[in-house]
């Protein structure tokens, strides 16, 4: 019989608990902690395949990137590859930690790292209106100089100084997907659509070609829980439950919520904060439209004791 699959996405705070923490040692020992809930997870039956977030570290590797090319002269390098990079190096950390705690457990079981790309529309409406921003703060005068050389789009930030913009187009298809399948099938358990994925769309001749962009972890997330049926889709972040009237002196905590109620709280506009809780609303609307059963989130310290039922936020048809 099929073992039960699960998309665990994982957030933020499963690389940097706090700004004093954000070294690549710190973020190898917080993975460590995450690691160890998920193996939890494998150990109770599930097979996993786990998403992960990319924004503070694709920040470090453009931070490094413009300070070598200011003082050595160095290349710089390219979004859909700082992307790429963070994806290795992250798998990396979450992959030997799963593999050192299978081994400490006794587990027969193997963890795996798929670079991996997520095809999106050339003609997303996104890309008309950038709003992400990536890389540090630049005067106008370079903001202007790669915007003409570059084709950057370019923004004034509030008064302090002007930053690189990009779109965040939605997530079409993962094109590793037959591999990331295959790899769960043989009981892997698979770390794929890191960041989102590397952003890519297909030229007119169909060719994929890696195109700066980021893209929604919680949406690419949601599409690969659609793509391989999968049979619950985890949303780990920094709290244990979601609030209705968040931070608000009536927040009220669910324990479970249906997809009309979802639906109807995000429309809603007040519940669940834009680009932090809203997205990951959104990811479990759509799973759960496609005929996803079952979805949860919650914080990594409470998935074992969510999955029994006992916390966490689940979201149901
Ligand atoms: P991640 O890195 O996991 O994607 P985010 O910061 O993007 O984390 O989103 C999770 C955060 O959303 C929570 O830590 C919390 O501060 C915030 N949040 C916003 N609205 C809500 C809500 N309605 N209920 C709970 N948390 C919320
Ligand atoms: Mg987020």
């Amino acid at each position: 019989m099929a073992k039960k699959v699960a998309v665990v996405a994982i957030g933020g705070n499963s690389l940097i608990k706090d700004p004093q923490h954000q070294s690549v040692e710190d973020q190898y020992q917080a993975a460590k902690e995450t690691c160890y809930h998920i193996a939890d997870m494998i150990e109770a039956g599930w097979d996993v395949a786990i998403g992960h977030g990319n924004g503070p570290q694709v920040g470090f590797i453009l931070r490094r990137s413009e300070i070598a090319a200011k003082v050595e002269g160095m290349h710089e390098v390219p979004l859909d590859v700082c992307g790429a990079d963070s994806q290795g190096a992250i798998g990396y950390a979450l992959q030997q930690n799963l593999q050192n705690e299978f081994r400490r457990r006794g587990i027969d079981k193997h963890a795996v790292t798929v670079v991996t790309q997520v095809l999106v529309d050339r003609n997303d409406k996104a890309f008309q209106n950038p709003t992400k921003p990536i890389g540090g703060f630049m005067d106008e005068a370079e903001a202007k100089r790669r915007a003409q050389e570059l084709g950057w789009n370019v923004v004034e930030d509030a008064g302090r100084g002007w930053r690189r913009v990009v779109a965040s187009p939605i997530p079409q298809d993962v094109v590793e997907l037959e591999a990331v399948k295959t790899l769960l099938e043989a009981g892997m358990t698979v770390i794929t659509v890191g960041g989102g994925g590397i952003p890519v769309i297909r030229d007119e001749e169909g060719n994929l070609v890696g195109t700066a962009a980021v893209i929604d972890k919680d949406y690419a997330s949601s599409l690969l829980a659609r793509e391989i049926n999968a049979d619950l889709f985890v949303i780990s972040t920094a709290v244990e439950k979601v609030a209705l009237n968040y931070g608000k002196p009536n927040e009220q905590w669910l324990d479970r919520m249906t997809l009309a109620e979802a639906k109807q709280y995000l429309a809603e506009g007040i519940h669940f904060a834009k680009g932090s809780m809203a997205p990951k609303i959104q990811a479990i609307i759509w799973f759960l439209e496609a005929g996803g059963k079952q979805a949860l989130i919650t914080n990594p310290e409470n998935i074992g004791r969510a999955l029994k039922g006992e916390t966490g936020t689940w979201i149901v048809p």
